[in-house]
């Protein structure tokens, strides 16, 4: 099917050998935007690179409103093949079946230049360069080789300005990267609201020192305080309904097999579709952190990065999806996405919902990622038919 050819071609491009990594304004990035920049143009769109690094496909129409439809083309690292990626190629293909057919409104199909958060530890600069909301700390942050989010856009080189012409609505179609509709053997659900999360940087500051002179009553070993920690947000999770907690990363400094760790720094991730549950969390392991590294004679500095609240989508919108799926005998499910996602970025000020596609096996952030080629159709067929009725009632 040429929709996940195409995904699986983009996997291709990487900056790893191990598996897709492709990041925010990456050489590897760039290729990327040649590759779907080309198919774009051969479908007849306009095409630009904004300055937020997000690749823009215009399909013009007869009149001056602009449908938004499209993903994010960043990856993890040791991604999958069609986490973002499906949902922009389902769009271009979307303007490649007008074969050239012009609609009362433009279509504008875009490829977010950063989602994940891999590359600056922040996701969405893309959709949210889109909006208009990249604030200075955001772009005075550093990757790991000390280059600022600034200084690496203004190395890129751009041809637009990121915020232009307000899109009358916002259609992602994404994979579900969950196990819910594979379960239930269903093909496709429409996101009705994604869920809050915070993202925490967490250092704990004790003193290295010599692994066979140091007695354990005289350590400040900031590795075990972690390890206490991250057990604690364990258990926190799992005691509150809806509630998920993660600990992806650890860092211990200076990181040998004799030397006690002097400095450990840990991520944590927390979502609830609740705000006020995932807030209560949060709070409840920064006063548990402080406690334990008191207890251990360590210091402990907790850095918020993200703090982003649940997010209800646009009824109207949503509507519009389920008639579509509706046309084709689908009842499509609503459901809450435990994953952010750009519309979450957007909906605030456009209209915005998402499709979500079946995730076989629930499997996503892996090379075992993989769609099937029905649902794909299936996402294909309503999405021609959102085109429909927009073009027949543009009310929105
Ligand atoms: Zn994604």
């Amino acid at each position: 099917m040429k929709a996940i050819d195409r995904c699986l071609e983009l996997a291709k491009i990487s900056e790893s050998s191990y598996g897709t990594l492709r990041t925010f304004l990456s050489e590897a990035m760039r290729s990327c935007y040649e590759l779907v920049g080309g198919w774009m143009r051969e479908a007849g769109m306009s095409v630009s690179v904004d300055s937020a690094g997000n690749l823009r496909g215009v399909f013009a129409g007869t009149g001056t409103k602009t449908l938004l439809m499209g993903s994010h083309l960043d990856t993890v690292e040791n991604a999958g093949a069609f986490d973002g990626i499906l949902g922009v190629i389902i769009a271009l293909e979307l303007v490649e079946g007008l074969n050239g057919r012009r609609l009362p409104f433009n279509i504008e199909v875009i490829g977010f230049s950063e989602e994940e958060g891999v590359r600056f530890g922040v996701p969405f600069i893309g959709s949210r360069g889109f909006v208009g909301t990249l604030d200075d700390e955001l772009l005075n942050r550093k990757d790991a080789a000390g280059i600022s989010v600034a200084d690496a856009i203004r190395a890129y080189g751009f041809s637009q300005d990121a915020k232009q012409n307000q899109p009358f609505a916002f259609f992602e179609f994404h994979i579900e990267q969950g196990p819910v509709l594979d379960s239930a053997n269903e093909a496709v659900g429409i996101v009705d609201a994604i869920a809050g999360q915070s993202r925490v940087s967490v250092k704990f500051i004790g003193a290295a020192n010599h692994a066979g002179t140091t007695p354990m009553s005289l350590r400040r070993d900031t590795l075990a305080c972690a390890a206490e920690w991250i057990l604690a947000v364990e258990e926190r999770a799992k005691s509150s309904s809806g509630l998920v907690a993660t600990v992806g990363r650890i860092q211990a400094v200076p990181g040998l097999s004799n030397v006690i760790s002097g400095e450990t720094t840990v991520s944590l991730d927390v979502r609830h579709a609740s705000d006020q549950a995932r807030e209560n969390a949060v709070l409840e392991l920064r006063n548990q952190a402080a406690a334990i590294a008191k207890k251990r004679n360590l210091s402990m500095n907790w850095t918020e990065q993200l703090d982003q609240p649940a997010t209800s989508l646009d009824e109207q919108v949503i509507a519009i999806l389920q008639a579509a799926a509706l046309k084709e005998g689908i009842t499509a499910r609503k459901m809450t996405s435990g994953a952010g996602h750009d519309a979450m970025i957007l909906a605030p000020t456009i209209p915005s919902a998402m499709l979500f596609v079946r995730s076989p096996g629930g499997i996503s952030h892996d090379p075992a990622e993989t769609v099937r080629a029905e649902d794909v159709a299936v996402a294909l067929r309503i999405g021609r038919n959102v085109i429909d009725y927009l073009e027949g009632s543009l009310k929105i």
